[in-house]
Formats: structure tokens, C-alpha cells, sequence
């Protein structure tokens, strides 16, 4: 954990740009003024004029006369005006899902990337290619398109990615996660030719006239494809390990989460963990299919950092994704839901029976519980398992468990009622007001689409509610996170639920003092106090102060983590 990087940074910088406020450390105490400090301690914002960070803690929050009585050796740094608020703490994204696409072209269409039309993908495949010294026969894979964003309003074909890539086998996985398109070497490599009969489940596009697969494949057909896509980059884990802290240091964020983590992530996580090579805390919840194995695993230290990684608990998914249809809801859905008639309220992906059981396992254990839930009927199922778990171990309802709804999208309020009652509490997902605000409205209708991701109700409940990115679902960016949640702006410019804003300073706890709460990590993070970490983000501008429609645009400066400078944005984009 205590790599000193700052020299190496400071090093590499010098040549770069000139490193405006930070030298070399004379001392072991830091004291950061002339800015404005968040403590995000308290139910409004409370700002101090000074804090002192000694040996990777908060030694002192306060006013400046006494700071500079009291620290007169410490190295002092001005902010000149900027933010410094306590380091991010992610409630909810997937640390080895964005590591697997730093081997993968990015082919998001704007917001998370560029692509417009086919011929951005082909060319940025071709450069990745070129740029990355790519030889020939090697696998080349690229994420996150969509038809539905590009000019053309249809996938790319094989004969396209032919033309520029002849002697690679290539694969572009799309954003839904539910299908994707092969060129001719990779079509060849997985053995999918024109006598290929379609798998159950699945379909092999054909060119119209023939049998000839186009490259599209879609649900069982793409399997093979993206097992060999995962094998392969397992292979590059430990590579991107670091490139993907990068990515969440880049971010602001202190505390990452690995949101479902198999047996094997998490003997890896633990691995660089203890070869020293984190530089932020990482939190992994293990999957549920794992639960009998990992509680009779005496390796595994629940809700313990070791060298800053620990595995907290076990998530559950409970149901599918709203905009997919796959959410269960009390209410039908108001358009066609496929593969069904009538009275379509989509499906949980576990019985009763199953859920109750998992909850009495982890219960007895003394386990924590995330459980994907978007539709209010599967959050009817977590509160009924709930229910049933406390009597059949005859354990208080409300006892201190933080079981977290991650999701938590269409809850009801009766439902986050039962969650004050019981100290259950949400994660939700804001970012969906921004990309799927408009679908929602047609799909379930304003009164349920205006009350997703609730903040405001759950902020008058007391709930401890976090906000997540869920990324890579939508990009991790805490300001964006923020943004949605204070301003609930579709793509088109609708307001999902004005009722339901966020204040800038609640949507700040949920990335911060609430997301420590629900990790148990109160006591060490989320607050800028005497005796925690000294986990900080610098920002160029306030977000409790500029306009609403602005804290998209707010820069992380600097991230430090227990002191120690891991991000610093170079001076000339400052
Ligand atoms: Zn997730």
C-alpha cells in the first residue's frame, strides 16, 4: 500500500510540466489549506479551513492559526481555491470487467466514446491494431457498440471488418452483452461455418439468400466466442491490473468494488494485494454460487482489508435490467415484452425457496448480503427472504446487518419504509435518469419511472442510500454520478421525477460517508476526521457551489491515498 509514488510521479513529471504545488516530502505531515474542505461530516456541508495529514491518517481538521501553532514543520500545500473532499468510495462497479476491457478497443457511441457510424469502428480497430503491434493471427477484440447509435442503424458485418483486418481473428462484443460480431478469421477459428445449425437459444446470422453466417452472432451462439475472448484475456490479468487502478485513481475513487467475484478473482485479487501492488483499497463481494464453498474456506477473512483488499460479503442477483425487461415488476410493463402475451412483469432469476435459503445460509454466518434487485416485485422477494432468514435463526429484524439492495431502481415507498425498519439500505443507480430515462417512461410510465433511484425519499427516511456506476454498464465518473442524480436529465433533455433530486450534498455522501457506512467502513473512511485515513480527491471546482448542469464538467486534480499522491492531472489540462 505505501508505495511512494509521488517522487516517481514528481520525477516524471518535471519533464512534462512544472509540478506546481507538490515537492518532494521534507516531513511526514502534510497540511493542505486556501481551499474549500469538505468534511462530509453532519447532515449539511460543513467546511474547515485546514487539514493535516500525518503518516497516511487525518491528524488534524480545523482552523489555520492553531494548524500552523501546532504543525509548523509540516509540508504545506495551497490548494489555490480548488475542492478537497474525502476520496471516493465506489458502492458499486465491477473492478475485473473494466480490467477486461483495457484489452479491448472501446466502440461506445458518445457519451463513453466516439463511434457514430461503421467505419469509426473499422478504423479504430485498424488502428488498435497498428498501434498496439498487433501480429497477424492474434485475437483482436472491441466493446460496447450499439446499431442503435450509429448512422447506418445496423450492426457491422463480417465482409466490413474483413476489409481492414484480413489477418486477424476479430470480435466486437456488443453493449448489451448479448451478442456479437465475428469476421471471417474468428468465424473460421470458432468453427462457424455455413452447416452450422443455429444453437438452442441462439441464432447465427446468415447473409440474406444464403446459409452464410454474416458474423453476427447472438445469446447461446456468441458463448463460444466470448469464452475464448475471456480466456484470453485472463491470461493478460495481472497486466491490466494496474492500468485499471489508473483508471479508478483517475476518477477520484480511493475504494474500488469488484461487484461479483468468482473463486479465482478472488485468489488473484488477494495475490497482487499481498505482492504489494495495490495503490487503492479494492472490495470484492463473492457470488452467490460460491456461498457454501467460500464459508467453509477458513483462507477466506471476511470484512477484513488485507495489504487493502477484502472481501466483504456475498452478492446475489435476484432479476434482470429494466430497460432489457428481464426486471420483475408487480405491475406489467406498458409495451411488448418479448416471448411473452400478456400480463408481462418480467421474471426473477431465483424461486422464493432458493432466496430464502441463501439468506439463512449467509444470515447464520454472520454474512453480508448485496442483492441485485430492480423491479419493486423481486424487492418484495429480498424483504420476504429477509423476513423469513431473522425467524428461522430468531435474529431481530432490524439487527445491524446492512443487508444493501444493490439497484434498488423501482423500489416503492412502502418498500423503503420496511428498509428503515429492517436496516436494510439501497445502492442505486441514478446514471439510468441520463441513458435509459426516456425508455423507462415508455416501458413502465411516468408515476414509476419518475420515482426511480430515489434519493430525496430515501433521504427523508434516514436511509444510508449509496449511488453507483455499475460500470462498465456506464462509466465510473463519481461527477457524472453526481450530476445525474442532482439533475435527473434524460438523453432528450426530460426531467425523470423532479420530486426525486438528489441535493449536490446528499448525491456527495452517496459517494462518500454513505458508501463507507454500507462497506462497514465507517470507522476508517467516507469523513475527513481526526484518526481516519487520509484518502482525498482535489477537485478543480466545488460541486456544492457551481451551477447543477456544471458538476459534469467538474476535474479531478489529484487523488491521494493514505497521503500518498496516485493520480495528479498534468497542469496543462488543468
Ligand atoms: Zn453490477
Amino acid at each position: 500500500m505505501k508505495i511512494n509514488k509521488c517522487l516517481i510521479l514528481w520525477v516524471a513529471l518535471m519533464f512534462l510540466t512544472a509540478c506546481h504545488h507538490r515537492t518532494i516530502k521534507q516531513s511526514d505531515t502534510t497540511l493542505y489549506y486556501n481551499g474549500d474542505i469538505v468534511t462530509m461530516q453532519g447532515d449539511a456541508p460543513q467546511m474547515v479551513e485546514v487539514i493535516v495529514e500525518k503518516r497516511g491518517k487525518i491528524t488534524f481538521v480545523g482552523d489555520l492559526k492553531t494548524a500552523e501553532k501546532q504543525f509548523s514543520q509540516a509540508h504545506r500545500v495551497d490548494l489555490q481555491g480548488r475542492t478537497l473532499l474525502p476520496g471516493f468510495i465506489d458502492p458499486h462497479s465491477h473492478f475485473g470487467m473494466v480490467s477486461n476491457t483495457m484489452g479491448q478497443v472501446n466502440l461506445n457511441s458518445p457519451p463513453v466514446g466516439s463511434v457514430t457510424g461503421i467505419e469509426d469502428i473499422l478504423s479504430a480497430i485498424k488502428a488498435y491494431k497498428i498501434n498496439n503491434d498487433i501480429a497477424d493471427g492474434e485475437w483482436i477484440f472491441g466493446w460496447g457498440y450499439d446499431e442503435s447509435q450509429l448512422q447506418e442503424q445496423r450492426h457491422p458485418n463480417k465482409r466490413e471488418i474483413d476489409q481492414v483486418l484480413p489477418n486477424n481473428p476479430v470480435y466486437l462484443q456488443h453493449t448489451s452483452g448479448h451478442m456479437g460480431v465475428a469476421n471471417s478469421m474468428a468465424l473460421e477459428r470458432m468453427q462457424v461455418t455455413a452447416d452450422t445449425p443455429n444453437p438452442e437459444g441462439g441464432n447465427i446470422d446468415r447473409i440474406s439468400g444464403s446459409n452464410e453466417p454474416n458474423g453476427l452472432v447472438q445469446e447461446t451462439a456468441m458463448y463460444p466466442f466470448v469464452g475464448n475472448m475471456l480466456q484470453i484475456l485472463a491470461s493478460h490479468q495481472a497486466q491490466y491490473f494496474e492500468q485499471t487502478q489508473d483508471y479508478y485513481a483517475k476518477n477520484g475513487v480511493t475504494t474500488a468494488q469488484d461487484g461479483m467475484t468468482d473463486r479465482n478473482a478472488l485468489a488473484f485479487f488477494q495475490s497482487q494485494a499481498d505482492a504489494g501492488k495495490l495503490k487503492i483499497d479494492l472490495v470484492a463481494l463473492a457470488g452467490f454460487s460460491d456461498l457454501d464453498e467460500n464459508l467453509k474456506d477458513a483462507e477466506l477473512k471476511w470484512k477484513t482489508y488485507q495489504n487493502g483488499f477484502k472481501v466483504q460479503g456475498t452478492k446475489i442477483i435476484a432479476d434482470g435490467s429494466p430497460q432489457g425487461k428481464t426486471a420483475y415488476f408487480t405491475n406489467p410493463y406498458l409495451t411488448k415484452v418479448a416471448s411473452c402475451d400478456h400480463d408481462c412483469k418480467g421474471l426473477p432469476s431465483l424461486s422464493q425457496g432458493t432466496l430464502n435459503d441463501l439468506f439463512v445460509t449467509a444470515y447464520a454466518q454472520d454474512n453480508q448480503l448485496f442483492i441485485h434487485a430492480n423491479g419493486d416485485a423481486t424487492i418484495d422477494m429480498v424483504i420476504a427472504a429477509h423476513e423469513y432468514a431473522a425467524e428461522q435463526l430468531n435474529q431481530p429484524l432490524d439487527k445491524d446487518r446492512r443487508t444493501i439492495v444493490i439497484h434498488a431502481q423501482f423500489v416503492r415507498p412502502d418498500q423503503l419504509k420496511t428498509f428503515q425498519e429492517y436496516n436494510m439500505e439501497p445502492s442505486f443507480f441514478t446514471n439510468h435518469a441520463y441513458f435509459w430515462g426516456d425508455v423507462h417512461v415508455q416501458n413502465l410510465g411516468k408515476q414509476r419511472a419518475y420515482f426511480l433511484s430515489p434519493i430525496a425519499a430515501a433521504e427523508e427516511l434516514g436511509l444510508k442510500y449509496t449511488d453507483h456506476s455499475d460500470d462498465t454498464v456506464t462509466p465510473l465518473d463519481p461527477m457524472f454520478s453526481v450530476w445525474t442524480a442532482v439533475n435527473r436529465v434524460s438523453r432528450s433533455g426530460q426531467v425523470i421525477g423532479e420530486q426525486q433530486r438528489a441535493t449536490p450534498f446528499q448525491a456527495l455522501k452517496a459517494i462518500t460517508s454513505h458508501a463507507a457506512y454500507e462497506l462497514f467502513d465507517e470507522e476508517l473512511k467516507g469523513t475527513l476526521a481526526v484518526g481516519k485515513l487520509a484518502d482525498f480527491v482535489i477537485l478543480n471546482q466545488n460541486p456544492l457551489t457551481v451551477g447543477p448542469m456544471s458538476i459534469k464538467d467538474i476535474k479531478v486534480v489529484e487523488t491521494i491515498k493514505q497521503g500518498q499522491t496516485i493520480y495528479q492531472l498534468l497542469e496543462s489540462a488543468q
